[in-house]
């Protein structure tokens, strides 16, 4: 940790520093809106802020790859015009927590890899991401130290660490940099703030354990062991096929591709909106034929999509134990539930070969 890549802001300069954000720039940050329920949005003022907070409903992922976006525009009238288009605006994401920031790294994987996805590019270059460490758990749902995205390490520009009475700020990157030098808020880091950030990790290895009962270098053994367990026939009695756990998913990324034309007929868009591998429709092709019809298979589909399959493409695990699919089951699955009772049937399965 080298000193003069920190910086130290008094926690009672806090607001001043967001409100001087919002003088220069749009700031979406998390807000609190009833019913232990949070949103990323545009704030106005400091105030509207939750800096505790557990995670948002739908994860700032929406700001690089919006729910519904158009992708051209058509017009017929005369001759046929078509005009491709990329919405983007400069934004400031202030407080990503770090499992969400583990998400967008997901997303960054997928969508820069061929074919490059140019909307979500041109957007991800226009935001700025404001990081806020987690020092305690947010709640029960979550299981970022199994993924390991529980401390920061890469993805933001500058990230914010409560330690007492002042935060430490990590600069990451010229953006971040940038920000820093246009408020005259933030004072040199010294030696003992190093060191009592590196407490608080020390710290935090005590507080967060492992919630699975396994470790991550063994996910692809088990789901290479898994792929007829029983517990994809327990969810399918459950699962209500919804889709809310992968719509509130940071890292899910599948869309649908739509086209409307306007009343005259003569023009239109062709646009892209979320779409989620739980839902009826996604795997039907041509013919009517239904690939992964069960609902079983399309839970299990979900599990590998985290688990196993880009492990294999990316090296990474797509889950950032966030918890969201768990807060938001409706039919009460929970992820950690379902890893820990794969890992169960495994055993169980291993032990009775010996026996
Ligand atoms: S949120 Fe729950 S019920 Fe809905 S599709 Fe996901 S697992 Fe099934
Ligand atoms: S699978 Fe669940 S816990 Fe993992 S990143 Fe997605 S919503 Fe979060």
């Amino acid at each position: 940790m080298k000193v003069e890549q920190y910086k130290i802001l008094e926690k009672s300069k806090i607001n001043d520093f967001i409100n001087s954000l919002i003088s220069f720039s749009k700031v979406a940050a998390p807000v609190y809106k009833g019913f232990k329920n949070y949103t990323f949005q545009e704030i106005k003022s400091a105030d509207e802020v939750s800096l505790k907070y557990i995670p948002t409903i739908i994860p700032p992922k929406k700001y690089f790859m919006p729910q519904k976006e158009t992708l051209l525009k058509f017009d017929v009238k005369e001759n046929l015009k078509i005009e491709p288009t990329v919405d983007y605006e400069n934004l400031i994401l202030f407080g990503v927590h770090t499992c969400d920031i583990a998400g967008i790294k997901c997303l960054n994987m997928v969508l820069s890899d061929k074919p490059k996805d140019t909307g979500y590019l041109i957007r991800k270059k226009h935001i700025t991401i404001i990081g806020l460490e987690c020092n305690d758990y947010c709640d029960e749902y979550a299981s970022c130290s199994f993924v390991g995205a529980h401390i920061p390490t890469t993805g933001y520009d500058l990230m914010f660490t409560e330690l007492g009475d002042y935060f430490i700020v990590h600069i990451h990157s010229s953006k971040g940099s940038d920000i820093i030098e246009k408020t005259e808020l933030f004072k040199p880091a010294e030696e003992f703030h190093i060191k009592e950030l590196k407490a608080l990790r020390e710290k935090k290895l005590k507080i967060f354990n492992n919630e699975v009962p396994t470790e991550r270098r063994y996910l692809p053994d088990l789901f290479d062991r898994s792929f007829n367990a029983s517990v994809w026939k327990e969810l399918e009695q459950r699962c209500l096929s919804c889709g809310n756990c992968t719509a509130v998913c940071p890292t899910c990324y599948c869309f649908d591709i739509k086209e409307e034309v306007d009343l005259s007929l003569e023009a239109g868009e062709r646009y892209r909106v979320w779409f989620s591998c739980q839902l009826d429709p996604f795997a039907k092709v041509a013919g009517g034929i239904d690939f992964r019809r069960e609902r079983s298979a399309r839970q299990r589909h979900r599990f590998y999509r985290k688990f196993r399959y880009h492990i294999d493409r990316y090296g990474m695990v797509f889950c950032t134990g966030c918890g969201r699919c768990s807060r938001t089951c409706m039919a009460k699955i929970n992820l950690k539930e379902v890893l820990t009772s794969l890992i169960k049937e495994s055993e169980t399965k291993i032990w009775r070969k010996w026996l």
